[in-house]
């Protein structure tokens, strides 16, 4: 289940944030751009294949030339808007001048030739389960409980996935790690460490005095309380952050898959609604928006992303891992409604879409959005909880909706690297 962005973070965006006197950022807690780091993709993209991802994964919105300009030899990106300086990326010319670009990553192609310790022996995966879970899990608002049943909590089945798919992953050879192993989270910060940069984002956004505290979950105006605001600074932004530094500094591996549950609108957590609807949609980095990009560091990660070429790789595992999800689960394709998502690849079931996670993490990354939770279907089978072998769960013979989940993952993935290993 994805973020919806808060009514006053989104207001407040519209405000930079400024860590160096020239950085418009797009939170409080971004990295300023480290423009020096595109310098390794001089003439390591032509002029056609830059302008293809541009317009038609990263923005296929459209693209201000105040920001970046496609000229025939080289891209300029914009640096800062105050002192108008710009980067130059040269292009390469198809064949002779055209170098590699430099990557912490292997696509497919480039891992050693397969021995006999499994179709994917080397390849290092590092697996992302969503949400913390856990006592956690009412705070970051991935927690309803229907009745007697035992609560639903996110952050517990994706780690419950994770770990069936780490099993089945190693015994294919890979080398599997956790960005997190536990219900607990990865950031060393706690939302009283945000206290006043929450004041902060609240002033910006023209709360002059917002109220420290919300009384219940249902509360109208808890979405202007600092405590609720510095809640998602801890267990969103700074949480996911914290997890992108594991992955990129510690982990580096050559492909990340971020494990989610999908979920409708269940309103009270209490008394949640449940619904006939169900569906299946994976997302790739991609369809950012003119407001995004206009954010230093938004923009820079992009440009990282599209020159690191991880979308080539990404949406060929995303499409092939959701053709295998779909035979598993027998689910139809989710439609978004709004245009912050567009669809790309053949499988009819992937999305592009700039999330936190997909934008920061440095290598191919792929997004999983299996099931609705509180659709009566979904309910039932996590109720019956993890199991071997089938089980009739509303009068149909069904496998643990965790194993149904994992053996998806790895069906997709043994077919993407059994054709292009
Ligand atoms: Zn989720």
């Amino acid at each position: 289940m994805i973020f919806r962005l808060p009514l006053v973070l989104a207001v407040s965006l519209l405000f930079c944030f400024r860590a160096r006197a020239a950085d418009h950022l797009s939170n409080p807690l971004a990295d300023s751009p480290n423009w020096k780091a595109l310098a390794k993709f001089q003439k390591t993209i032509t002029h056609d294949e830059f302008e293809q991802l541009l317009r038609r994964v990263y923005c296929p919105h459209g693209i201000s030339e105040e920001f970046i300009r496609v000229d025939p030899d080289a891209a300029c990106i914009l640096l800062d808007r105050d002192a108008q300086s710009w980067f130059t990326l040269r292009f390469a010319t198809a064949g002779r001048t055209r170098q590699a670009p430099p990557l912490g990553w292997r696509a497919a192609h480039a891992l050693p030739r397969r021995k006999k310790a499994g179709l994917l022996s080397g390849l290092k995966i590092a697996l992302d389960p969503g949400h913390i879970g856990g006592a956690w899990a009412k705070m970051e608002e991935r927690w309803f409980k229907s009745g007697d049943a035992a609560p639903v909590e996110e952050g517990e089945m994706t780690l419950k996935v994770a770990k069936l798919l780490a099993e089945k992953l190693r015994e294919l050879g890979a080398r599997v790690s956790f960005v997190r192993a536990k219900t607990e989270p990865v950031t060393p910060f706690r939302p009283d460490d945000f206290r006043e940069a929450a004041r902060a984002m609240l002033k910006a956004s023209g709360t002059e005095n917002p109220p420290e505290e919300f009384k219940a979950p249902d509360d109208p105006l808890k979405e202007q309380t600092v405590r609720w605001q510095s809640e998602i600074l801890f267990y969103r932004t700074s949480e996911i952050r914290e997890r992108a530094r594991r992955v990129n500094s510690k982990l580096r591996p050559d492909l990340v898959l971020c494990l989610h549950f999908n979920a409708e609108a269940w309103g009270d957590e209490r008394n949640p609604t449940l619904t006939d609807v169900n569906h299946l949609h994976l997302l790739v980095n991609g369809s950012y928006s003119s407001s995004e990009i206009e954010f230093d560091d938004e923009r820079f990660e992009m440009l990282q992303r599209l020159l690191s070429r991880s979308y080539d790789e990404e949406i060929q595992i995303a499409d092939a891992a959701a053709v295998a999800m779909a035979k598993k689960t027998g689910l139809p394709p989710y439609q978004y409604t709004t245009d912050n998502a567009t669809k790309v690849g053949t499988s009819g079931y992937v999305y592009s879409r700039n999330l936190v996670a997909t934008r920061l993490y440095r290598c191919p990354v792929v997004y999983f959005e299996p099931y609705v939770m509180n659709s009566s279907d979904v309910f039932a089978r996590i109720q019956a909880g993890d199991y071997e072998g089938m089980r009739a769960i509303n009068g149909v013979e069904r496998p643990s909706i965790y194993r149904e989940y994992a053996d998806g993952v790895v069906d997709g993935l043994v077919e993407y690297y059994k054709t292009n290993r």
